[in-house]
C-alpha cells in the first residue's frame, strides 16, 4: 500500500526531528497533504492508525490539512481551483493547465515534549 510507505517515512522524519531535540514524546503532528498529491485520505488515516503503534507518535494528535489544488491556465494564465487533473480553464476553456499548488506532502509542524 502506497499510503503506508508514505506514513512510515513521515513517522521516520518526525522521530528523527524529535530525537534531535531530545524529546521522548510527540504530542502533535500537523501534515499538509495536497489534493493532487496522489493520496487517498481514508487509506492514509488507516495507515496512520497501524503504523504509529510503538513509535513516538503513538499518542500524538494527527492534524491533516488538505491543500486544495490550484491550476494556472496555459493559455490565459487564469488561476483556479482544480477538482481533478486536466480540468479545462473555466474562463477560456483551454484544456491545458499547470497544477502549481496541491501536490504537497509534508510535515508542517511537530509538538514535542
Ligand atoms: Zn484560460
Amino acid at each position: 500500500m502506497h499510503e503506508l510507505s508514505i506514513v512510515m517515512s513521515i513517522i521516520e522524519i518526525a522521530e528523527e526531528n524529535a530525537k534531535n531535540e531530545n524529546a521522548s514524546v510527540i504530542t502533535e503532528i500537523e501534515l499538509d497533504i495536497g489534493k493532487q498529491a496522489g493520496v487517498v485520505m481514508e487509506a492514509l488515516t488507516f495507515a496512520i492508525d497501524s503504523a504509529k503503534m510503538g513509535t513516538l507518535l503513538e499518542n500524538a494528535e494527527w492534524k491533516i490539512n488538505e491543500i486544495p489544488a490550484k491550476a494556472r491556465c496555459a493559455s490565459c494564465q487564469y488561476e483556479f481551483e482544480a477538482q481533478q487533473l486536466f480540468e479545462p480553464c473555466p474562463k477560456c476553456g483551454n484544456p491545458f493547465s499547470d497544477i502549481f499548488e496541491g501536490r504537497e506532502l509534508k510535515v508542517k509542524s511537530l509538538k514535542i515534549e
